[in-house]
């Protein structure tokens, strides 16, 4: 390739004083590495990725320091530097940094959130996408990658029991999924062209949308971006399971029927992020059909569950939904980000995002991405999702989402044993609980010492959130403060799951001691 010739030409004149034509022809960039480089350094950063993979467990799931001291151990407060570095020691540096200074979510007794460790094949899947670098925005830029984008979407379609002709796309994470199908329902319902006149068109009533009050906050940001507001909202009550309340449900659409409104869509949730709950799907869906509502399910966390035949039956509803959001980055284990949203009729999603005709070439009608959502240069997301998928197959992920299942309701066990601890809600991976000293475990409910179990309890999960040990989040239910804790980590097991009674029991006795004396 005469390119190559001219480059090595000049590599040999490079020391000299460049000749004009040189000058002109090759361009020296400040980042270009050549191939021998490269080499090097990416088969050192990957002998560290490996060794930091493997000795993950031995070490905490992070350290207690403030943000300051993270900023000072890497001077992340310094001026944009004006000179270049060697990228050698830049990158061993940087790893070194990060290795050190990092929560580790792939730590097999993290449990907070709803965060999952990266899948090692992901994590080169992401080396991958990035080196091909496609824009899978239009499929003439990305012909590979669009085309494995729209068989990850089918395969997840597949997997949770979803129509395979489904439309769908791969996004930063749930909110996003969640945005999506909302506002292909928006422009499914509003009685007006809403893409082109706007929310605010006087000549029909207001849409609403409806969901449980344990709905996750991108429903709020949802109405605010799509320009309903979050009045435009009707929080429906929960039944004692934490459920949507159906016919609460279609009181509320009836009355708001009645009063001239436009009921828009139904967040249904699979999988609540306090405790997991599930919505009553299939009545909630056939509630939908009869008053031509859209119904959508927020699956972020526990769609992917519907996989598995031992969850609950109400996840095998999700079919009936127009639109589902998912979220790879959670059961899927996909590195972050990585949402999906799909939905029904894929003229829906054209419909509500496309402003070009469909696109052909060679007279097959070909995908642009670019129509059927917000962004517009997107990256190779579905890499990472697709390579996992084959790597595991369906009955890999079916076997590690059923274990994660099983292993919370191991712990909720485990929990339920200790003397200290309260049990009180086990649901998909989620199990709740509370510390509660024995000596004062027979005046629970006394309004006195719920308001102590409260702040006590508060400062626990503090406590154990900096100490490393363990990591669990908070839920509260009944207006009282639990720890949560929620398993979608495919390298916890069963010891792991043990030893969190004990942790939490002993450092429950040390905030309960100053707590006291206070
Ligand atoms: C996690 C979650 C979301 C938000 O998803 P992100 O990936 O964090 O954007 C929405 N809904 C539910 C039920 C979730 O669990």
């Amino acid at each position: 390739m005469p390119a190559r010739r001219d480059r090595q030409v000049t590599k040999k004149t490079q020391t000299n004083e460049p000749r004009k034509d040189d000058v002109e022809s090759i361009r020296h960039a400040p980042l270009e590495m050549d191939a021998a480089t490269f080499r090097k350094l990416g088969h050192r950063l990957v002998d560290q990725v490996a060794g930091f993979l493997e000795s993950l467990p031995d070490g905490p799931v992070t350290r207690e320091e403030s943000p300051s001291a993270v900023r000072d151990a890497f001077n992340l407060t310094g001026p944009l530097p004006e000179e270049g570095m060697d990228p050698e020691a830049l990158l061993e540096q940087t790893a070194k940094f990060l290795f050190a200074h990092s929560l580790f979510n792939g730590h097999p007794r993290f449990f907070g959130y709803i965060t999952a460790p990266p899948a090692p094949i992901g994590i080169l899947g992401d080396f991958l996408a990035a080196a091909v670098n496609p824009n899978v925005g239009a499929w003439t830029l990305s012909p590979a990658a669009t085309e494995i984008e729209s068989q990850t979407v089918r395969w997840i379609a597949e997997f949770i029991g979803y129509p395979l002709d489904c439309g769908g796309l791969l996004v930063s994470g749930g909110n996003m999924a969640n945005f999506v199908c909302f506002l292909a329902a928006r422009a499914a319902k509003a009685r007006w062209n809403v893409r082109e006149q706007g929310v605010s068109a006087d000549s029909a009533g207001k849409l609403r949308v409806y969901c449980s009050a344990e709905t996750h906050t991108w429903v709020q940001k949802a109405a605010d971006l799509a320009g309903l507001g979050t009045a435009s909202i009707r929080w429906i009550a929960t039944d004692a399971k934490l459920r949507m309340d159906v016919a609460a449900l279609r009181r509320q659409i009836e009355s708001d029927i009645a009063a001239g409104d436009v009921p828009c869509l139904v967040a249904a949730t699979a999988g609540s992020v306090s405790t997991g709950a599930v919505d009553p799907l299939p009545e909630i869906g056939a509630l939908c059909k009869e008053h031509g509502v859209w119904f959508h399910v927020d699956g972020a966390y526990g769609g992917f569950a519907a996989a598995v035949p031992e969850a609950h039956e109400d996840l095998r509803g999700l079919r009936h939904a127009d639109s589902v959001a998912v979220d790879p980055h959670k059961w899927l284990y996909a590195p972050l980000e990585a949402g999906c949203a799909l939905v029904r009729d894929p003229e829906m999603l054209r419909a509500a995002f496309a402003y070009h005709p469909p696109y052909y070439h060679f007279n097959e009608r070909a995908t642009n991405y670019v129509d059927f959502g917000p962004q517009n240069s997107r990256g190779f997301r579905a890499l990472k999702v697709w390579l996992a998928l084959r790597h595991a197959g369906a009955a890999g992920y079916r076997k590690m989402i059923a274990d994660d299942i099983r292993l919370s309701q191991a712990m909720a066990q485990a929990v339920g044993r200790h003397a200290d601890l309260q049990l009180v809600t086990q649901d998909l991976s989620i199990a709740t609980f509370r510390y509660v000293p024995r000596d004062i475990r027979a005046d629970v409910g006394e309004e006195k010492i719920e308001l102590h179990l409260d702040a006590l309890n508060r400062e626990l999960v503090d406590r154990l959130q900096r100490g490393g040990e363990t990591f669990v989040s908070n839920a509260v239910v009944g207006g009282r403060y639990l720890l949560r804790a929620c398993i979608v980590n495919f390298h916890t097991a069963q010891v792991d799951v043990e030893a969190v009674p004990e942790i939490v029991a002993r450092v429950g006795r040390q905030v309960d001691a100053e707590l006291c004396r206070e």
